[in-house]
């Protein structure tokens, strides 16, 4: 594994000692091999990178969009060219299966394109005046700096989203990615050093990379001249970031844990619901934001649907993800396999029946932790079923009307993503109008994980409430300008108010 881990560095453009010498230790949760000690940068070196990052940005802003886009379309072809080493790279770091690394570096070339397209269309509004010979219109202008921070379950495909559309609309990012994946951000940046150097004019410091934990993070949402922190991780994280950044009036981009259901009617194709649940709930060994946590099946259908899902939840590979046919890697570490096992147990306590669980791959693999999927059959959404445990459990719930299912879905303290699955045209459209599903994501006969870049992502209540992404997710990385313009001879006010001299 470590010489693998190493050629793939190499090949990545990253130099041996800035994945050897260090203090923060790296793990593969492959099989728990330590693959790389990185450097920890302090608080004080976030500053002096905030500082580089406001003189990279006083520079980028004055470049027009469509040549700050011609960087991202650089971008873009490093990591077409180094799509595979890349991906190999996240395997190894967060233990994604092979399919899931590719799928997270191609979810970074798309945004890329989307950004290179939107280069060219940040367009505002011209606004009727009601004074005779003035013009409004608003525009949109680079806002800052933007601080990225990032979970270890999409360690690459996070930051992108965020850098692509910072970038093409002005700004300049710093970037603490999780400390449980800072070669895969370190590779990242390479390649994108690589997209500056063909580029020719960029300022120096226009991306940077700066690892640590989450002091590192708490001094970047202190810092004034950071003027977006978008931090993608637990709520947990979001409550200490969010009010930091708010005491000092910056813009906060939250993207928080999410709590997903999925709905099952009782017209539901139950082919296309079994495999939309399935990848849903254990994909990704169910460490992804949009995860399916909880399906709510129809009374008439529970028991057909759920005999197939545990026969097919029984039959999934647990196993080493850089060998074909696995389909559910390790979990991060032994606090989230400790953190799986308890929610088991208090599913249990309260009244649930609880099918699979427990660790897997134990002997092959004794330092990491690999854990069989679980399916809890639940009398109630109880306590434990409201909270997000980032692991392979399946919830399973009962409804007898569409009214009761909806409340059930509502019924959590998050709102990211949730799914029905249903031929009636009418359950459909109940579930996407405002009486319907509260999450920021409401699908219909697709599963709740695996979104495209083209929409705006993300979710209400403690998911956050930011959207990062496509549609008009990048105004949240600019400004707002509102321009009032008099072609008069006079200077009549608003709303009729004289003020004569
Ligand atoms: P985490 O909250 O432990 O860490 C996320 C990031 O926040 C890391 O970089 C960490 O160092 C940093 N951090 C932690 N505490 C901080 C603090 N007080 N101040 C500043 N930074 C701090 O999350 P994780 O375990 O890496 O990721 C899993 C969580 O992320 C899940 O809850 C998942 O739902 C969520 N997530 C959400 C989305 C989304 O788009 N909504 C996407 C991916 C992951």
């Amino acid at each position: 594994m470590n010489e693998t881990c190493k050629n793939l560095l190499t090949t990545l453009g990253i130099a041996g000692a800035s994945y050897t010498e260090g203090t923060l230790p790296v793990h593969s949760p492959i099989d728990g091999a330590r693959i790389g000690l990185v450097q920890e940068a302090s608080a004080a070196a976030m500053h002096v990178a905030v500082g580089c990052a406001l003189q990279a940005q006083q520079e980028w802003r004055h470049l027009p969009a469509p040549r700050r886009g011609e960087l991202v379309r650089l971008f873009g072809a490093e990591l077409r060219a180094h799509k595979s080493e890349l991906a190999a790279l996240v395997a190894i770091e967060a233990g994604k299966v092979t399919s899931e690394g590719l799928g997270e570096v191609q979810e970074m070339i798309d945004i890329c394109d989307f950004a290179v397209g939107l280069s060219r269309q940040l367009h505002g509004l011209t606004i009727a005046s009601e004074r005779p010979g003035h013009r409004m219109m608003e525009q949109w202008l680079p806002l800052g700096v933007v601080g990225i921070i990032s979970a270890f379950n999409f360690p690459v495909a996070v930051w992108a989203w965020n850098a692509a559309l910072a970038l093409v609309c002005g700004n300049s990012c710093v970037w603490k990615p999780s400390e449980k994946t800072p070669l895969t951000a370190l590779a990242t940046q390479a390649l994108f050093e690589r997209a500056v150097a063909k580029f020719g004019s960029a300022p120096a410091h226009l991306s940077q990379v700066l690892n640590g934990g989450a002091a590192l993070g708490e001094a970047m949402a202190d810092d004034a001249r950071v003027a977006l922190v978008s931090a993608t991780g637990s709520t947990r994280m979001g409550r200490a970031v969010g009010p930091r950044v708010a005491a000092r009036f910056g813009r906060c981009l939250l993207e928080l844990g999410g709590n997903n259901a999925i709905i099952v009617a009782p017209s539901a194709d139950l082919d296309l619901a079994l495999r939309g649940i399935l990848f849903g709930a254990y994909g990704t060994a169910g460490q992804r934001c949009t995860t399916t946590r909880r399906v709510i099946i129809h009374a008439s259908i529970h028991a057909e649907l759920l005999a197939r899902l545990e026969r097919a939840r029984a039959s999934l590979l647990v196993g080493n993800p850089l060998e074909a046919g696995a389909l559910i890697g390790p979990l991060i570490d032994g606090a989230a396999f400790a953190a799986m096992e308890s929610a088991l147990a208090a599913a249990r306590e309260q009244g649930g029946e609880v099918h699979g669980g427990g660790r897997a791959l134990a002997q092959a693999y004794p330092q990491a932790w690999y854990a069989r999927p679980a399916l809890a059959v639940m009398p109630a959404q109880t306590a434990v079923v409201k909270q997000e445990t980032f692991a392979p459990i399946l919830y399973v719930l009962k409804y007898q009307s569409l009214e009761e299912a909806i409340a059930l879905q509502n019924d959590v303290p998050q709102g990211l993503s949730s799914a029905i699955f249903t031929n009636d045209l009418r359950e459909a459209e109940i579930f996407m109008a405002a009486g319907g599903s509260d999450c920021g994501i409401a699908n219909v006969n697709i599963g709740t994980s695996g979104a495209e870049i083209g929409g705006a992502f993300g979710g209400e209540k403690e998911t956050g409430g930011g959207r990062e992404s496509g549609s008009d997710a990048w105004r949240a990385y600019m400004r707002r300008t509102t321009n009032t313009i008099n072609y008069s001879r006079d200077l009549p006010l608003a709303q009729g108010v004289r003020f004569d001299v």
